[in-house]
């Protein structure tokens, strides 16, 4: 059997997390070192690598991550906004090899990368 990412580990209870929102397609995580009040991960049920890695069959997937956001920003009271971020490959900083959608809010977020 392939190893398990860090986020199925997590997902399997082997690892513990605060969970946010689960469903049968993905499950939602507190980051363990949050860069804002609030800081989320979306994660797929499906061990998709990163975005890059996706197929046109994964389209509904990565669909429902992103509706899950307004679940997790409800929940989280996050009324005056959130950033939406999904980190692929090195240039982007990404560390964790199953996509995931990193939910930031619960601040004014005054830097801008674009
Ligand atoms: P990436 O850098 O791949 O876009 O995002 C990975 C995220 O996973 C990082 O923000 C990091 O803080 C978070 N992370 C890494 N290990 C753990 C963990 O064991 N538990 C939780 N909840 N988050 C983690």
């Amino acid at each position: 059997m392939a190893d398990l990412t860090l986020f199925q580990m997590i997902e399997k209870g082997q690892i513990p997390a605060d969970f946010v929102h689960e469903d049968d397609l993905c499950f939602a995580i507190r980051d363990i070192n949050p860069q804002a009040p609030t800081h989320v991960l979306i994660i797929p049920r499906k061990p998709i690598a990163r975005l890059n890695e996706a197929q046109a069959e994964d389209a509904a997937l990565l669909g429902h991550l992103l509706l899950t956001a307004q679940t997790v920003a409800a929940k989280c009271g996050l009324e005056k906004g959130y950033r939406v971020i999904i980190n692929n490959g090195p240039d982007a900083g990404e560390t964790v090899p199953h996509v995931h959608v990193h939910i930031l809010g619960g601040k004014t977020m005054g830097e801008r990368l674009v």
